[in-house]
């Protein structure tokens, strides 16, 4: 006999985004499906010892999900999720811990309920693994970079986002309102900018032409890496139109390596 899968349940890879108690006996979970985007399941009895979620959701853990859609309340049924990858060198030091949660967190805006990003999943997925190994900067430098490529937020770098003149010198000013760099006769005080050094510029760049598998082969000199990771943060709030809650963290782990 042929079975058709049952249309009112997604089966999907999963990373849990988020953990919150919901009764004595159950949980409400974040997940960043794979194949759905976000979505909010109740884990009714994982509270309990013995629950067959025992020991399976913990945040930050990937694994396959199975979702018994209900689209009326939008709080959907986890009815099982079983853990494929731990990350458990991510909880090793508060940065990477701080990286992935902020890795996440603009993964998960960028993906939607219904609006399933694979290619941004399995980027994220890869750059879980990398900051387990301890990579912090140059791993997260790669992820921002193909995170605005893949969802169509790559800023041009080479060129005036105003007037198309070729950008040059040492020092690149990048408007958030103009959502790139801008040269000296369209800069103007009213804008919020940042300065950038073409050095960051040059190692987005190369990072831009690597195919988003290539994470594993990223070397970047860590002041460096900081740099082009404090500058990216800013440039994805400014495309999402939204803090991410964990920039303030994550900048705050980048000064601090600085010192
Ligand atoms: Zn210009």
């Amino acid at each position: 006999m042929f079975l058709t899968p049952d249309p009112r349940y997604v089966k999907s890879d999963a990373i849990i985004l988020r953990r919150t108690d919901y009764s004595e006996t159950s949980y409400v979970v974040a997940l960043l499906t794979r194949e759905q985007g976000v979505m909010h399941g109740l884990a009714k009895g994982a509270r309990r010892p013995k629950s067959i979620f025992e020991g399976e959701i913990d945040l930050l853990t990937r694994g396959q999900a199975t979702i018994l859609v209900r689209p009326r309340t939008g709080l959907h049924l986890l009815t099982e999720f079983s853990c494929r990858e731990r990350y458990l060198a991510l909880r090793k030091s508060a940065d990477s811990t701080t990286a992935a949660l902020y890795a996440a967190e603009v993964a998960a805006d960028a993906s939607p309920e219904g609006e399933g990003q694979p290619e941004i999943y399995d980027l994220l997925s890869e750059t879980l693994t990398r900051l387990a190994e301890g990579d912090t900067a140059a791993a997260l430098a790669f992820f921002q970079v193909h995170l605005l490529k893949l969802s169509g937020y790559m800023p041009n770098l080479g060129e005036c986002a105003v007037c198309g003149a070729k950008i040059e010198g040492a020092q690149v000013v990048f408007s958030f309102i103009h959502s790139g760099p801008t040269c000296a006769q369209c800069s103007s005080e009213e804008d919020r900018c940042t300065t950038i050094s073409r050095a960051a510029v040059s190692v987005i760049e190369g990072l831009a032409r690597m195919p988003a598998s290539g994470a594993a082969r990223v070397r970047i000199p860590a002041a460096l890496a900081r740099e082009t990771v404090t500058f990216l943060a800013g440039a994805i709030a400014a495309a999402f139109e939204r803090e991410p809650r964990m920039l303030r963290p994550l900048m705050k782990a980048m000064a601090r390596r600085k010192a």
